[in-house]
């Protein structure tokens, strides 16, 4: 089944790609002690991995980190890098690029993809997403582990802006209605545990409890 990316509208459209920007903070890419990059680190997870329901089940025996993103939606076709790429924006939403950590340190120790350790069921998690138009880029965005804040982010803080990540990504392959984009995360991951309560926001607000 596509995954659909719900709107504060009412409207679900389907979910095309899901792309990713890696060490987009410098503080995340420090914490990781990764080196700060010279260009966006894109990656993707399947669309298979997304997460419906607010009750997530994670796998056993796995240490899976949440990475709080801001997270966009394109409406209209790119089909190559130019002017247009800000207007093609749709919505924003915040969400959870879930990583399982150890396995992605074995993978990048070792020089191979990453894919295991970021597609996996659930490990995607999306808020609502709230028209481009009506949502306030300027507003800083927090994650609370069981009531305490351990992440929060501003579009500021990014290495690479929203529209270079794209523009970059565009240069390879043509984006259209349902690409999605992950832009990084900030400093502040840190492991799941089961029983714990998420909640993210403050636009949208959501919460989740991992089972
Ligand atoms: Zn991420």
């Amino acid at each position: 089944m596509v995954p659909s990316a719900r709107f504060t509208d009412g409207q679900s459209r389907p979910i095309r790609n899901i792309y990713c920007v890696g060490r987009n903070y410098i503080n995340h890419a420090h914490e990781l002690n990764n080196p700060v990059p010279e260009e966006p680190l894109l990656f993707m997870k399947s669309t298979a991995s997304v997460a419906t329901g607010n009750r997530i089940l994670l796998p056993e025996s796995a240490t899976i980190h949440h990475e709080l993103e801001l997270v966009c939606f394109i409406g209209r076709e790119i089909p190559e890098p130019g002017q247009e790429i800000a207007a093609a924006i749709q919505g924003y939403t915040l969400g959870l690029d879930l990583t399982d950590r150890p396995l992605q340190q074995k993978m990048k120790d070792a020089g191979k993809p990453w894919f295991r350790a970021k597609s996996f069921r659930n490990s995607t998690i999306l808020g609502d997403f709230i028209p481009a138009d009506e949502f306030n880029l300027d507003e800083p965005f927090f994650l609370r582990k069981n009531g305490q804040q351990v992440q929060s982010g501003a579009v500021g803080d990014m290495i690479f802006p929203i529209e270079v990540v794209l523009q970059s990504l565009a240069e390879r392959l043509p984006l259209g209605p349902g690409d999605i984009l992950f832009t990084g995360t900030p400093a502040g991951v840190g492991p799941l545990q089961s029983g714990d309560v998420i909640e993210i926001g403050p636009r949208p607000a959501y919460s989740i409890t991992i089972l």
